[in-house]
């Protein structure tokens, strides 16, 4: 095939990778003006569609970005910060400022402090060597928390570009199309002032005369636990609606298994609450941790699913890290699944798929 460019984004047009970059139907290549599916939709639908890319093919495509001035808005899960943060953020930004926003907040309990969930994101960020001017929670879907943002945006953008950028399956696409339908009228501006950029893969949705919001395409991360299942199981651990958490009272010396994904050992101390958040849908097991072993081993993928039986040779191994906690209330958190919230002077072991680490923070609720 003759090498083909989007005439809208600029990036090279492919036939057989429907969510991946520079996609167009094979039909749509006789037309006189050649665009990939995701400027299509855009132009004709006024509709942003989320494509992936490689961190390192991202990264090729991001110099663009640091040689501007403008305003990058860095979209993370906050059920996968680990998942969702991108680390070669700093590189690919250099000085323009970062606005971190947390989404999702729909799943949350109402009782979450936000506060200390802000602190919580802004210590990971900044342990990933990145600098955020300001931290924001949202839900893109119901809207929460979308005014503020886009006062924030117009704020620090200070009339200059806005780069979206963030992992697949963050609700970057869900986001960009609630703020063009909000931003009433101007789905003839799209249509008509929709300028085809130089850029490669980055579509630019007018602001105003002179500056655009950019979607970017987003980012592959090989830590997200969504690339290790199959869609019917990450279909289990999404929650899709408000979490109810799950409290379980619990001795030493017995373990919580939260579907085949994750296992929290309580090793030592007083019997306690272990209150889970997890998604509705996701069985939680308890057993004595004497037997956890076998069970994980005689029932993975079964009693202890999802992974279901299919999507188990994808998963890694579970890998344990144990963790101390001194009296203060402590979330241990499972990425991309939820957290358990535990206190007392106790130790636990949580056990999670290998690259998909575990971690412990201050109590969010
Ligand atoms: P993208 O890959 O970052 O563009 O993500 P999408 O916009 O396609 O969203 C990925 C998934 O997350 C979809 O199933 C969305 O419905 C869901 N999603 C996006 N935003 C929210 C939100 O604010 N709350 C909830 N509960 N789900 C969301």
């Amino acid at each position: 095939m003759e090498k083909l460019n989007c005439q809208g984004c600029g990036v090279q047009i492919q036939t057989s990778k429907p969510k991946e970059l520079g996609y167009t139907p094979s039909s749509a290549l006789t037309k006189e003006t050649v665009l990939c599916q995701r400027c299509f939709r855009l132009k004709h639908y006024n509709e942003i569609q989320a494509v992936s890319v490689t961190d390192d093919e991202f990264l090729e495509m991001v110099s663009e970005i640091r040689d501007t001035d403008s305003l990058v808005v860095h979209i993370i899960d906050i059920f996968d910060v680990n998942g969702s943060l991108v680390k070669s953020l700093p590189r690919i930004t250099r000085d323009n400022p970062i606005l971190l926003v947390g989404n999702k907040m729909d799943l949350l309990p109402k009782s979450t402090n936000n506060r200390k969930l802000m602190q919580w994101l802004r210590s990971q960020a900044k342990d990933a060597g990145m600098n955020v001017s300001d931290v924001y929670l949202i839900s893109s879907v119901k809207g929460h928390g979308l005014d503020e943002l886009k006062q924030a945006i117009e704020r620090y953008r200070d009339n200059q570009d806005v780069y979206i950028v963030g992992t697949t399956n963050v609700g970057k696409s869900t986001l960009i199309n609630r703020l063009i339908k909000d931003s009433s009228g101007v789905k003839d501006v799209i249509t008509t002032s929709y300028f085809p950029g130089t850029t490669l893969g980055f579509i630019e949705i007018p602001l105003d005369n002179d500056t655009a919001l950019i979607d970017t395409p987003g980012i592959v991360n090989k830590q997200q636990i969504a690339h290790y299942i199959s869609d019917k199981d990450l279909k289990v651990i999404t929650p899709n609606k408000e979490i109810k958490p799950r409290i379980y009272q619990i001795n030493s010396k017995q373990s919580l298994f939260f579907g085949g994904l994750g296992r929290l050992d309580f090793v030592k101390g007083d019997k306690q609450s272990f209150v889970c958040y997890f998604s509705n849908q996701l069985p939680i097991h308890r057993t004595k941790l004497d037997n956890a072993d076998k069970l994980y081993a005689e029932h993975k993928g079964e009693l202890l699913s999802p992974p279901s039986q299919e999507t188990l040779e994808l998963l890694p191994e579970l890998r344990e890290s144990t963790f101390r906690i001194n009296n203060e209330k402590a979330d241990i958190v499972f990425p991309g699944l939820g957290w358990v919230s535990v206190s007392g002077d106790i130790t636990v072991t949580a056990h999670s798929p290998k690259g998909v680490a575990v971690s412990i923070r201050k109590a969010i609720i």
